[in-house]
């Protein structure tokens, strides 16, 4: 490490840890705090932190001694703690609110694999995680720790992708993949790169977020056996960017994992366009690339975190154009019911004709772009990558518009309810009703 930018902070009980008690993530994971008596230790819990902590059904809580001490233990309002002490606002049902918002469960063919898109998924390996994110969008699933995925549902899982060869790409989540035994996300690891037709591992993790100490040399050298491998962290505030972070996410660069960053829109946290610049600088100075920016899903024990859909649509208008590229990520609304991932952002084209289009750049200045009069369109016919194009039926989508002789994509139950003059049409009383009069006929002589 040439050069640290950011600091390193201890909670005063933790003063007298010794360092190597202090740097081991065993350590980090057996003392983490948990209940209303342990936090009073590191701060002075509020009336709605102390209602939260002592309701009924509450989503775990546990905190790691690292994370618990980034956190300002003055300001109530420390954007660290919002994100894992829980308030009386997670105990309200608003609406809209749903268990498993996002229909993971209706997509998965055997249990803890969820296969939304065509050509990759989701793999949930355990539902541990080193601290509890208020927000979690699988609430229902995370937490509980007599319900761990068993050796038996992992073989479930890898038959099913040894048996899918349009997967490509496969997303290891949970909880969190790097909380696993180490042995076990190994076995993991290797089995998936025994499949030939699994180009890319990914992996979700807080890990180095909530526990820097886990991302040791060991676990590097055993992660970069299974190249090409990807990492998304999640941080959410510029104060998560410790030294600590800073060397764990060096490590991992260094054996070669490009680092990305998953973003959730918090109410009280982040929804500022300026918290979001400086969190996004400080990531690419640690060599972290913004990917996505999510809207916060309509999961129970998450409204008081929401924010209008307009708030990250600002964001990203005081983003792009603003700072680098690389610093910009996608904002996305990750459809309720399952639909998946849908970007959201402000609109650059202004307007169009036949041969020039209309554009804004984010400062406001207007320009054209002439279109060409004599482009040679692609030949489908003479390039060899049209001609092997494979495609799940039903899944071209709205590209498959464009790339076939579709002409169009109908909700189900569309012909029935529009083929109105059918005899056995359950409308038909109403279009009786509405029957055009013919020539000669008049309303009166009916
Ligand atoms: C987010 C997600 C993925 C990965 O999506 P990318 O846009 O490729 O990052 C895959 N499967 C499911 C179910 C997801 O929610």
């Amino acid at each position: 490490m040439s050069r640290l930018m950011f600091s390193s902070r201890r909670a005063p009980i933790y003063a007298d840890i010794a360092d190597e008690k202090w740097n081991d993530w065993r350590w980090q994971m057996s003392n983490r705090l948990n209940s209303a008596e342990d936090f009073q230790k590191v701060l002075t819990l509020t009336d709605s932190e102390i209602e939260a902590l002592n309701s009924e059904g509450l989503f775990r809580v546990d905190i790691t001694p690292y994370y618990v001490s980034l956190i300002n233990p003055e300001d109530p309002n420390d954007p660290i703690r919002k994100q894992v002490i829980p308030t009386a606002g997670e105990i309200l049902p608003f609406t809209g609110m749903m268990e498993d918002s996002l229909a993971e469960d209706r997509h998965s063919p055997v249990p803890g694999l969820v296969h939304r898109y065509p050509d990759r998924v989701l793999m949930l390996v355990t539902t541990q995680c080193a601290s509890y994110c208020r927000y979690c969008t699988r609430s229902r699933i995370v937490g509980d720790p007599s319900a761990q995925f068993s050796r038996a549902e992992f073989e479930l899982q890898l038959d099913y992708l040894r048996r899918t060869p349009q997967v490509r790409d496969v997303l290891l989540s949970g909880g969190d993949p790097l909380t696993l035994a180490p042995k076990m996300l190994e076995y993991l690891l290797s089995a998936l790169r025994d499949i030939p037709h699994i180009e890319i591992i990914r992996i979700g993790s807080r890990v180095p977020v909530f526990m820097p100490q886990r991302v040791t040399d060991e676990l590097c050298d055993v992660l970069q056996k299974f190249h090409p491998l990807w990492l998304n962290i999640h941080v959410n505030h510029p104060n998560e960017i410790s030294q600590e972070l800073e060397i764990a996410c060096d490590k991992m660069t260094r054996a070669g994992i490009p680092l990305g960053n998953q973003s959730v829109l918090l109410a009280g946290i982040n929804d500022c366009v300026h918290i979001q610049r400086q969190l996004v600088h400080d990531l690419v100075k640690i060599r972290v690339r913004p990917y996505y920016l999510y809207q916060c899903d309509l999961v129970e024990g998450a409204g008081h975190f929401r924010t209008p859909v307009a708030k990250g649509i600002e964001i990203i208008e005081g983003l792009r154009g603003h700072t680098s590229g690389y610093a910009v990520p996608t904002f996305v609304v990750d459809a309720p019911g399952g639909g998946g991932k849908i970007p959201v952002m402000p609109n650059y084209q202004i307007s169009a004709s036949d041969h020039k289009i209309i554009l804004r750049n984010y400062e406001g200045y207007i320009t054209t772009y002439e279109e060409p009069t004599e482009y040679q369109m692609h030949d489908p016919k003479t390039c060899s990558y049209c001609r092997d194009k494979r495609v799940e039926p039903g899944q071209s989508g709205v590209f498959g518009l464009l790339d076939s002789e579709d002409m169009f994509i109908k909700p189900e139950g569309f012909d029935q309810l529009h083929n109105r003059d059918g005899s056995t049409h359950r409308l038909r009383s109403n279009t009786e009703k509405w029957k055009p009069l013919g020539i000669g006929e008049s309303k009166k002589e009916e």
